[in-house]
């Protein structure tokens, strides 16, 4: 009977402790500012964990930095074009492979009307900063118009179909080809400092997803 008594004691003031160190404000500071988790939009997406400041540091689009030729060749491996396979425009023509040495980063789905962006630093490192207020439970995410060279046909366009769900969904991830009278030699338009997520086209044509 009192040993019973002294159990239920203990649990009480375990259940106490537990409460009064989530509420310490150190532990709210230490909570990560993001975590994963099945998304509604597309596969695993990337929620914030707590409330996010506008122009705050998310997280880094973390990743090993290859050659353009590296990409294509690694995505050749990995069957084709598919929208498992990111890889961020640097501005020194390199790209960001979040598959090789990633982080979390790299489960941001795209959105068309998005609440984070990513911009590429001066020493060549990729982040993603909040644009504006985001709420704990929020789905981050950010517009990556995807540049893929190859032909647009009906299996790439269903293989890369937004459904992000914003009242301005244009209903692809696909960046609009350029147009053929200016063919551009170079990998992806870049805009200085905000790298492109691009799609690394390969010869063989790509498996419907
Ligand atoms: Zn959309």
């Amino acid at each position: 009977m009192h040993a019973a008594k002294c159990g239920l004691i203990q649990r009480f003031l375990t259940i106490v402790i537990a409460m009064s160190e989530a509420s310490l404000p150190s532990a709210t500071e230490a909570l990560p500012a993001y975590r994963v988790e099945r998304s509604a939009v597309h596969g695993n997406g990337v929620f914030a964990q707590r409330d996010i400041a506008p122009g705050e540091r998310v997280v880094e689009y973390a990743g090993r930095e290859i050659t353009w030729e590296e990409a294509q060749i690694r995505a050749e491996i990995q069957g084709g074009p598919h929208n498992h396979t990111f890889f961020f425009s640097l501005a020194n023509g390199n790209v960001i492979d979040g598959g090789d040495h990633g982080n979390e980063a790299r489960y941001i789905n795209h959105s068309c009307e998005p609440n984070c962006e990513a911009m590429e630093e001066e020493d060549g490192r990729i982040f993603i900063y909040a644009l504006h207020d985001i709420r704990a439970d929020e789905e981050l995410s950010y517009s990556y118009p995807l540049i893929y060279e190859g032909r647009h046909t009906p299996a790439i366009k269903r293989a890369f179909a937004c459904r992000c769900g914003a009242a301005n969904c244009s209903g692809t991830m696909l960046a609009p080809k350029p147009r053929k009278r200016k063919p551009k030699p170079a990998p992806a338009p870049m805009a200085e400092f905000v790298p492109v997520a691009a799609v690394v086209q390969t010869p063989q044509p790509a498996a419907a997803g």
